[in-house]
């Protein structure tokens, strides 16, 4: 391999010129980016998740520096209002709840306490869910005994500024950039891509192509014909509208908000410089016009910008990786932003892809590629049961939307997860990979769904003692989240004054 071709300069293109300026173009392999002003690209894409620190590591970007380029703020997790009944209310944290004792997980601990009437709301027992609630911020402790080395953070982006940051980046390392629109692909005879042709008549050759042309999936969908996997039944909401706005005076949250309405849910979140909002609906249970209005009476702040539509569908690509093509960001499928997935499909699509390739040329790369397809699969399959869950743990009977989602047919892997918590509390064993133990809780819970029983293992601790384990830890999740700096504080401390 001497030549990679990236199509695109989104937020995957520029995340994957980034990494392979680092890890690639050092083996002698050049690494050009296309990408169109014409077309532009999606321009949202603001909430993200603990995992884009690890990217930023690897790259050896500073974090204070990304921090003042993108206008970010921390995110210790994401509100959720409205999802199993109107008024209803939880955070979904970056963290742990309480500490397990004797390797029984704390969660059957506070269902036997609950069940005596001696605990106190799981929320209580959350530093991150709390600190959030406070408004206040600090970085975790390294320090393994700590309470303050229970959760982690993420942040809120202005995805455009990220883009345009990765792409200096990647620039000043070497790779090539090119603006121009591709109108037709060629092929080799055994369909493998040979080169790109622009509309200024430019032909760009290459050994291997990364897809990263967003919705319209130009080489992996278009070109080599990696079918759709619709999940749009399980996932029905297919539009979105985008409009930035002031950044309302007073406290900066540190978490997303995602409320629910009659057909979906709108997003909030906090930058430095504005707010990002957002509606997202299904188009069979709401017109457009009617989510722009909701979205514009809720704005916390002077719109800045014109809104902006959206439209897609749930679903992935069966093969992220054809031939000499390597599908990343939204080009090989979509999930809608509810738990802010999509930057990290992309970073794993990447650092998976670039792990994989081996030292030297190798006559077929279809070991490599069945290995990733399978493993990006297990992801996106994982990811959709937990968004579904969201939906479908409702008690919400107010709309066609929700006694839709309530009553639809779920895919058999979340029926069996649900089933084996209500049953047991038993949490689905993930001991890698995203939303662990901890996020499948928050949503179980924060939605209504609580088990009939906890583990037998809980009854090997005294009520008494149980009882003052958990008062202490409650306690003193109080008193850490009081002695920490508001979040705005830390933002300023950490890139000066906004
Ligand atoms: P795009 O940004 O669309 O980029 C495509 C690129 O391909 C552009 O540069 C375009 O010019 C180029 N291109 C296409 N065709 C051609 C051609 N023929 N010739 C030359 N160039 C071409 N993700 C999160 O992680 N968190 C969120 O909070 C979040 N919110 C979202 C909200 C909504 C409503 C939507 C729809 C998505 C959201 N996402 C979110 C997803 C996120 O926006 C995308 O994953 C991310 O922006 C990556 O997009 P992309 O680079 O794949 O595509």
């Amino acid at each position: 391999m001497k030549k990679i071709i990236i199509l695109g300069g989104g937020t995957a293109g520029w995340m994957a010129a980034a990494a392979m300026a680092r890890f690639v173009l050092p083996r002698g392999i050049e690494v050009t980016l296309i990408e169109s002003d014409q077309i532009g690209t999606v321009g949202v894409g603001e909430a993200t998740l603990p995992h884009l620190r690890s990217f930023n590591e690897l790259l050896g970007i500073d974090e204070n520096v990304f921090v003042r380029e993108t206008q970010a703020t921390y995110k210790l997790g994401i509100e959720f209002a409205n999802w199993a009944r109107q008024g209803d209310s939880y955070i979904h944290p970056f963290g742990e709840y309480g500490r397990g004792l004797n390797g029984i997980p704390f969660h059957h601990l506070w269902l036997k306490a609950r069940a005596n009437d001696n605990a106190e709301a799981l929320d209580n027992y959350s530093l991150p869910v709390i600190a959030a609630l406070k408004n206040r911020f600090e970085f975790p402790s390294e320090d393994l005994r700590s309470i303050l080395a229970t959760y982690s953070y993420a942040f809120h982006i202005d995805a455009g500024l990220y883009a345009r940051y990765l792409r200096k980046f990647a620039c000043d390392l070497g790779v090539k950039r090119i603006e121009g629109k591709v109108d037709r692909v060629e092929h080799h005879a055994d369909g493998n891509i040979a080169a790109l042709h622009l509309e200024n008549g430019q032909s760009l050759a290459g050994d291997f192509f990364v897809d990263c042309s967003g919705f319209r999936s130009l080489l992996i969908g278009q070109e080599l014909g990696s079918p759709f996997i619709d999940w749009s039944h399980w996932l029905p909401c297919d539009s979105a509208i985008a409009v930035p706005s002031e950044a309302p005076a007073g406290e900066l949250r540190p978490y997303t908000r995602a409320e629910a309405h009659t057909a979906g849910w709108r997003w909030q979140i906090p930058l430095q410089h504005r707010m990002g909002n957002g509606i997202v609906y299904a188009q069979r249970y709401m017109q457009d016009d009617e989510a722009q209005n909701l979205l514009m009476q809720g704005l916390p702040g002077a719109a800045t910008n014109e809104p902006r539509q959206l439209r897609f569908q749930a679903g992935r690509r069966q093969e992220s990786w054809r031939k000499n093509c390597l599908a990343v960001g939204l080009s090989s499928g979509f999930l809608e932003p509810l738990e802010s997935t999509s930057i990290y499909l992309i970073q794993i699509a990447i650092t998976k892809f670039i792990g994989l390739l081996p030292a030297n040329h190798v006559a077929s790369q279809r070991p490599q590629r069945n290995e990733f397809n399978r493993q990006m699969a297990l992801e996106y399959e994982r990811i959709r049961d937990f968004l579904i869950l969201h939906y479908c743990a409702t008690e919400r009977d107010d709309s066609p939307f929700w006694r839709y989602c309530r009553d639809m047919e779920l895919p058999g892997s979340l029926q069996n997860k649900m089933a084996l918590y209500r049953q047991s509390g038993h949490i689905a064993d993930y001991k890698n990979g995203l939303f662990l133990e901890p996020s499948w809780l928050a949503v179980y819970q924060g939605q209504r769904i609580s088990p009939k029983q906890y583990s037998p293992r809980a009854d090997t601790i005294e009520s008494d003692e149980l009882a003052a384990l958990l008062k202490n830890y409650a306690a003193l999740v109080r008193r850490a989240t009081s002695d920490m700096p508001l979040h705005s504080d830390v933002v300023d401390r950490q890139c000066g004054p906004r």
